[in-house]
């Protein structure tokens, strides 16, 4: 079954094209890869999942529900995180707090309510819950000894974890990954392929990774969504693509 589903979803930003009349579908528990040139569309097609960007046409759906329904800032309770191409962490916030950000909005009470958390039990509790499923997952990625540390004074392959990490303690049922390879080394990239598939293993999550590093994408995706001027050219098994003269062709240029 598809979690997620895309139809003829177009995005136009004035006279370009970004994403052109793309249909895509996701099957749960999948790592899908989605490759291309570059500025072929697949950050734009990530800004319109996580609902960055209202399609100029098109529609999406997320577990069956149509997603063009989802505020952008629900987006995440419903189950779909996302990395980002840059990474994207809070400077003043500590590792352990950049994990944190956002839980609260996922508490019952609150932010108000969230402020006078040591007065409210119920709170309290929550947040203590909270802390202790961003350390489990501190844990899990190898980097809960960098808690206490700010994240801009950490070798960027550490960043990207901690970016990885905020994206998985919102326990998302999809998580999107926007280049998680760039900038590593090949030893951080066969530990970060590893990574990925455990959190789909353990998680349980779906994942949808873009990626320039082909060897990362063929060993690890099941399935292959390629596209090129904003269309898709190509979809299979990373043997399929990789046979495929139109792929071939879009990565030479010619
Ligand atoms: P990719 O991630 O595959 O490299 P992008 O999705 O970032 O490609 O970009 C696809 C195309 O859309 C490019 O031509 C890019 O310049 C254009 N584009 C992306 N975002 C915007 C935007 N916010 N405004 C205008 N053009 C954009
Ligand atoms: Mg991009």
């Amino acid at each position: 079954m598809a979690i997620l589903e895309l139809k003829q979803v177009t995005m136009r930003f004035g006279g370009i094209v970004a994403v052109d009349g793309l249909d895509l579908a996701v099957e749960e528990g999948a790592i899908h890869g989605l490759i291309g040139p570059n500025g072929a569309g697949k950050s734009t097609v990530f800004n319109l999942i996580s609902r960055f960007y209202e399609p100029t046409a098109g529609s999406l759906s997320f577990q069956g529900k149509d997603l063009l329904c989802m505020a952008p800032h629900d987006v995440i309770h419903h189950g779909i995180a996302r990395t980002f191409q840059n990474v994207e962490l809070f400077r003043g916030l500590t590792v352990l707090g950049n994990l944190l950000v956002g839980q609260h909005s996922r508490f019952r009470y609150g932010l108000v309510a969230s402020a006078l958390g040591s007065l409210l039990p119920s709170v309290r509790r929550q947040e203590q819950e909270a802390e202790a499923r961003a350390l489990e997952v501190l844990e899990f990625l190898g980097i809960a000894t960098y808690k206490d540390a700010y994240p801009h004074s950490l070798p960027y392959g550490i960043q990207k974890r901690v970016e990885f990490g905020r994206a998985l303690v919102a326990q998302p049922k999809l998580i999107l990954l926007d280049e998680p390879a760039a900038g590593m080394n090949p030893q951080e990239t066969q530990e970060l392929a590893e990574l990925i598939r455990q959190v789909r293993d353990r998680y349980r999550a779906t994942v949808l990774l873009v990626e320039h590093d082909m060897s990362l994408v063929m060993r690890i995706c099941e399935r292959i969504t390629v596209m090129d001027f904003g269309r898709k050219i190509a979809e299979g098994t990373p043997a399929e693509v990789q046979s495929n003269p139109a792929v071939i062709r879009a990565y030479l240029g010619e």
